[in-house]
């Protein structure tokens, strides 16, 4: 199967021009100007961005947490991602207590297989070192392709790690070229304050946010970044809040250290307030980090604009508001921690960064494909578009109009943080390597159609081809 896609505006995080792309077995052959070959399909793409597909490596799906099971599994998130755009992703295995890695991973790939819509990777996310993994074959995970460790500072009693296992990993990861990703809060005292404010009866949603202070995330985002630094490992946060968190990761970017940064995209649009909604609707908005003062929202888009934050991406981890979230009708902290998103974030960074002249064209591909390809082990197979790169294509409308609504959306959440915003600008064709996902509005593809990509290892030089299915 051959296709020429004609007269786009291929847009990367370096390009813009006009030009026709020719992809042939999975992957881009040829660029150029009014390129005259035969194709089995000739799409028109005249006055239309090409833009690579979008790369999320945040994504909770089909995932135990908070006593029920987030609603969107493999088939049903990675839908939705495909709507949005997005054509790989990075979802996270979570070590059960006692269970080796391996047992873990097998277990979270039977959970994806024959769902599969778009292309996946995996992180995996440590949680005990005592009974289930050890350190040997934690470092055995890199040559199977998965080549990022994520550590929870935070969730008390459930998936949190102790500053020596934290420590360990990282060491781990200095030895094997992997990229440690933390999710950076204090968790500790975040404990104490939700165990004093339940005790005065404060039970109500904004309270998630009013027992988790951005200082404990600042905090714990200065403590990962110092001990990987002592560790020599490259260390990720994820789900950058507020300034208090920024402020360090600027700092140790001034000084050249090995520290990345990512946001996600409700940061910078629900703000506190949300949590103050009445009759439990801030519960839709219970999600960890917590949504923060509305000040905070001017600071991560200039982290974004100056490349102290790399990266934005979902952290989708969606409930339903009805009979999900409800379970903490009277204790907050029994409120699911998480919202849907995967669906949205180039419609949401397009209309409020690109088009309100916050970021370039270059920059939202950067931030949304390329830099989370480079820095999970997928460039330049993911994240651009190039000869030789997977074909994954968005064919995207920069004027039709689109209005967000979990009424047409394709995550089974039954409510979308973004409910009734206007945009205008959305992706009309999807392409993943050469096949077509999403046309007319239309899945096209059947689930089976992903794949697995086994990622390289932090800073190994890639050439065309080195992330390789599995
Ligand atoms: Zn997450």
């Amino acid at each position: 199967m051959s296709i020429l896609i004609k007269g786009g505006r291929v847009i990367t995080a370096a390009d813009d021009y006009v030009g026709d792309v020719f992809v042939e077995d999975e992957r881009i052959s040829l660029i150029g100007e009014s390129l005259d070959v035969e194709a089995d399909r000739v799409i028109d793409a005249r006055g239309k961005y090409l833009l690579p597909g979008c790369v999320d490596p945040h994504t909770h799906l089909d995932m135990p947490f908070g006593g029920t099971v987030t609603i969107d599994d493999v088939e049903s998130g990675q839908t939705a991602a495909a709507f949005g755009g997005t054509t790989c992703h990075v979802d996270f295995v979570i070590q059960p207590k006692g269970a080796t890695f391996t047992a873990a991973l097998d277990e979270w790939k039977a959970k994806a297989d024959g769902k599969q819509v778009i292309d996946m990777g995996y992180h995996m996310a440590v949680t005990d070192l005592k009974e289930g993994g050890t350190l040997e074959e934690l470092a055995s995970l890199p040559d199977q392709g998965i080549t990022s460790y994520k550590l929870f500072m935070a969730y008390k009693g459930a998936i949190m790690v102790d500053d020596e296992t934290l420590f360990r990993v990282m060491q781990v990861a200095a030895q094997t070229d992997a990229l440690v990703m933390v999710h950076a809060e204090h968790g500790d005292a975040i404990d104490v304050l939700v165990k004093q404010a339940l005790a005065e009866g404060k039970t109500e949603p904004k309270y998630h946010a009013l027992t988790r202070p951005p200082e404990t995330e600042g905090e714990a985002t200065n403590r990962a970044i110092q001990l990987s630094h002592v560790a020599g490992s490259p260390l990720y946060v994820v789900h950058v809040s507020c300034r208090e968190s920024v402020e360090p990761i600027a700092r140790a970017r001034e000084a050249g250290w090995n520290i990345h940064g990512e946001t996600c995209t409700q940061y910078f649009f629900i703000d506190y307030s949300y949590l103050e909604k009445p009759d439990f609707e801030g519960a839709k908005y219970v999600y960890t980090p917590p949504p923060r003062d509305k000040a905070n929202q001017d600071v991560l888009w200039n982290a974004v604009r100056t490349d102290t934050l790399s990266v934005i991406s979902t952290d989708h981890c969606a409930f339903l508001w009805d009979g999900q979230k409800t379970m903490g009708k009277d204790d907050f902290s029994k409120i699911p921690n998480g919202g849907p998103g995967l669906e949205n974030r180039l419609h949401m960074i397009h209309e409020f960064g690109v088009r309100a002249g916050r970021i370039s064209l270059n920059r939202m591909v950067e931030l949304l494909a390329t830099n989370p390809a480079k820095l999970f082990g997928l460039y330049p197979r993911k994240g651009t578009i190039a000869v030789g790169s997977d074909a994954d294509i968005v064919v995207f409308d920069p004027s039709r109009k689109h209005t967000i609504s979990a009424k047409t959306d394709h995550s089974r959440s039954d409510y979308n943080l973004y409910e009734g915003i206007d945009v205008t600008g959305t992706p009309e064709l999807v392409l993943l390597r050469g096949n077509v996902l999403v046309e007319n509005d239309e899945l096209v593809a059947s689930p089976g159609i992903g794949r697995f990509v086994r990622r390289a290892k932090f800073g190994e030089e890639l050439k065309g081809g080195a992330a390789v299915p599995a």
